[in-house]
């Protein structure tokens, strides 16, 4: 059976991790979150306070970096773990949500992560979720999707989540917090988030969650039967 790798970029809050896991779920392929990775970076930078305008800083921090996702059997989720500690709700809070994307525009950051995030696609069967994963990481997956939504149903939805884990964040913080970030990930020079051009674009203001993630395996699935149709018509030894 022939794999693929599902690429979803797009602005926070959009739905793009739920979509992910989801699909994964359903096609049996491993999801990888490439924000957590980042805000794991961001995390032990904030941590052990190092300056983002040295480069050699940076990349001395870098080298003592391990980041891993695992199955937790006790919440039945994958959780990012930061050397070998599980940072899955820390790496959500509004510390790190405030630096994230000043420490991923960074370049050795950015090729820190794209090497990882590739070394965990060379077998396929995966679904990853980011910015720049369409158009950078990966721009041969065999399915883009670009996810867009309205600021307000974005953050929205941001609050939603924080306060279901304990933080109460006005929503007036959580647009300056969006719109910040959108600006830093679609100005930033390296790899800034764009729709790539074959990406299919995705608006979630008012659809569910359900609607969308059915919208998108139903693409994976129409890819993975053309493919393994191809496969099977190529494979056939040509009868005398
Ligand atoms: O997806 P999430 O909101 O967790 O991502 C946090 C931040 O990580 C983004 O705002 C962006 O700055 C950065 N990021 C990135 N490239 C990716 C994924 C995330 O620059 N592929």
């Amino acid at each position: 059976m022939k794999k693929i790798i599902v690429a979803i970029d797009g602005y926070s809050g959009c739905g793009k991790s739920t979509t992910a896991k989801l699909v994964a779920e359903k096609l049996n392929y491993v999801y990888i979150d490439s924000g957590a990775m980042y805000r794991a970076v961001t995390l032990f930078f904030l941590r052990h306070e190092v300056p983002l305008d040295s480069t050699e800083a940076v990349k001395k921090a870098l080298s003592l970096i391990d980041i891993r996702f695992e199955y937790n059997p006790y919440t039945h989720k994958s959780e990012t773990y930061l050397n070998g500690e599980s940072i899955e709700e820390e790496i959500r809070m509004m510390a790190v949500s405030d630096r994230v994307s000043e420490v991923s525009k960074i370049h050795e950051v950015r090729e820190a992560m794209v090497a990882l995030q590739q070394k965990l696609g060379t077998q396929k069967g995966i679904v990853m979720d980011g910015r720049d994963i369409c158009t950078h990481v990966f721009p041969h997956a065999e399915l883009k999707i670009f996810m867009e939504a309205d600021i307000y149903i974005r953050a929205e939805r941001r609050q939603a989540e924080l306060l279901a884990k304990g933080e109460d964040v006005p929503i007036s913080d959580i647009i300056h917090n969006l719109q910040k970030r959108d600006h830093i990930d679609t100005s930033r020079a390296e790899s800034p988030l764009r729709k790539a051009e074959d990406a299919i674009e995705l608006d979630s203001s008012n659809i569910t969650i359900e609607e969308q993630t059915a919208y998108v395996i139903e693409l994976a699935q129409k890819i993975i039967q053309h493919l393994n149709l191809s496969k099977v018509l190529n494979d056939k030894t040509p009868v005398c």
